[in-house]
């Protein structure tokens, strides 16, 4: 295929495109296959000669297409929100049809320079404090990585990179347990070291981080010989999103010098409406903030928008300049590279600029709002029906129930079997979590074509589905 032949396949892709999207309703939305089922349809090895395009777009269809869950189901109620809205799905087709690399500035400076713009229009619209610089990272994980390999460098007066860790008192990052995965993962590959995330117990509904178990880990630490580094705080956990008190823990913070951290990545974006700013009041102390303009917001993945407040920590622990890389006769530049893990970049802000032009914050704003007060409507209605608890209130569109007639003994394996007798059903898609140790039905609502027929259907699909499992 050449660009000749793209000219009329590349109209037909967006025939396709639509016409997924207008199907979506009747689709179930977990994927309704076994495993193997799609592996085996598959030849072993690749072709040795050319197959026409016709051939793999029927393969597409009928092959891969049954195997697949739609995250842009206006049902998905599951995990978290991955919207990809139509303007971004567009500027994504451009994208990838320019293809450039945009890890210097002089490798693309449009792309340099429009990130650095959209941005700063994020910053503003998510209430923060002109002086926070902003990046685009590939995902919240690396953003977070990023943030922690700079906590371990500036503890370490940036020995680290240069030495390795095996001389240095051990470093130490406090977190509370409802922080997502990803920041383990960073501790591991940072060289930290599990045993060095010491998890700080939470208190109260928001299950925020108690500030004074805080002060006495890192006291205690002190006194034993390690290092403080950071703190890794959660606006909105995955689970059942459990939110750090942003004061106290910054008055801890700022008293013991340690760089702060915080993954907003899906609650985050919430914050261009004023109304739930104060969820995340003093953020605008930390030192490095995340957040995922490709969850809720409806930026096509992936597009993870990072705000630092003093981007030359992080530069100076990520930046390497081998001669290739050296830009000559520029000055007042961003290589943006230099303030990730990753070296190549592809053009991400190009879906943002679209997506925040073509809504508007107020077409986002009020995507959002509904979705929030949807889920409490349902939360409520799921309180007050006989039998169902709500576990965890909503923080904003994310809450967690669960079914519990008397006389079940089991319950959590009746949560679990009502999990898969929901997304065996096809019409809604749910996920389960646990809340100290009890399983729990995850509830979100944020697709982007989400309407409140649709939460209306969930609460029928749920309270039909599950007095059939006693
Ligand atoms: C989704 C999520 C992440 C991971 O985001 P990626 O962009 O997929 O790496 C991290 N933290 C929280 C709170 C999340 O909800």
């Amino acid at each position: 295929m050449d660009w000749e032949d793209f000219r009329q396949r590349g109209k037909d892709a967006a025939d396709w495109a639509a016409d997924y999207h207008a199907s979506l309703r009747d689709r179930p939305v977990r994927a309704q296959t076994r495993p193997g089922d799609i592996l085996a349809q598959l030849p072993a090895s690749a072709p040795e000669t050319a197959e026409p395009v016709g051939d793999i777009l029927s393969d597409l269809e009928h092959k891969i297409m049954p195997g697949m869950t739609h995250w842009q189901h206006p049902r998905f109620f599951a995990y978290f929100p991955a919207n990809a809205a139509p303007v971004s799905v567009l500027a994504e087709s451009y994208v990838s049809a320019i293809a450039a690399q945009c890890m210097l500035w002089q490798t693309s400076p449009a792309a340099t320079e429009l990130e650095t713009r959209t941005c700063d229009w994020m910053r503003q619209a998510l209430g923060l404090p002109e002086g926070f610089a902003g990046v685009i990272q590939d995902s919240a994980s690396s953003a977070t990585l990023a943030a922690v390999l700079t906590m371990r460098e500036r503890a370490l007066d940036w020995a680290g990179n240069r030495d390795g860790l095996s001389d240095h008192p051990r470093l130490r990052v406090y977190a509370s347990a409802e922080v997502h995965t990803s920041i383990d993962r960073a501790i591991w590959i940072s060289g930290i070291g599990e045993a060095n995330l010491v998890r700080i117990p939470t208190t109260g509904p928001s299950r925020a981080m108690d500030a004074s178990a805080l002060q006495a880990a890192i006291t205690r630490d002190r006194a034993a010989g390690y290092l403080p580094a950071g703190i890794i705080a959660c606006i909105g956990g995955t689970g059942v999103g459990g939110t750090d008190d942003m004061t106290s823990l910054m008055d801890v913070a700022e008293a013991e010098g340690l760089y702060t951290h915080v993954d907003a990545a899906w609650a985050g974006v919430a914050m261009i409406c004023p109304e739930y700013q104060h969820i995340w009041h003093g953020v605008e102390r930390a030192d490095s903030i995340v957040l995922n303009p490709h969850k809720w917001l409806g930026a096509q993945f992936d597009c993870t928008t990072h705000f630092l407040r003093d981007p030359s920590t992080l530069v100076k622990t990520l930046a390497i300049q081998p001669e290739y890389l050296k830009t000559h006769g520029t000055t007042g530049i961003i290589n943006y590279s230099e303030w990730s893990v990753p070296l190549g970049r592809r053009f991400r802000a190009l879906k943002l600029w679209f997506l925040l032009r073509a809504h508007g914050l107020e077409g986002l704003r009020s995507m959002i709002r509904n979705h929030v007060t949807w889920a409490e409507k349902l939360a409520t209605r799921l309180a007050n029906t006989p039998d169902f608890e709500v576990v965890t209130k909503p923080m904003l569109s994310l809450f967690s129930f669960r079914y519990a007639p008397k006389g079940v003994e089991d319950l959590d394996d009746l949560t679990l079997r009502l999990v898969n007798a929901i997304n065996n059903d096809g019409r809604i898609y749910i996920t389960q979590t646990r809340v100290d140790g009890t399983l729990v039905i995850r509830f979100q609502a944020g697709a982007f074509t989400c309407e409140e027929k649709d939460i209306d259907t969930a609460f029928d699909v749920i309270t039909e589905i599950a007095p059939t499992l006693v």
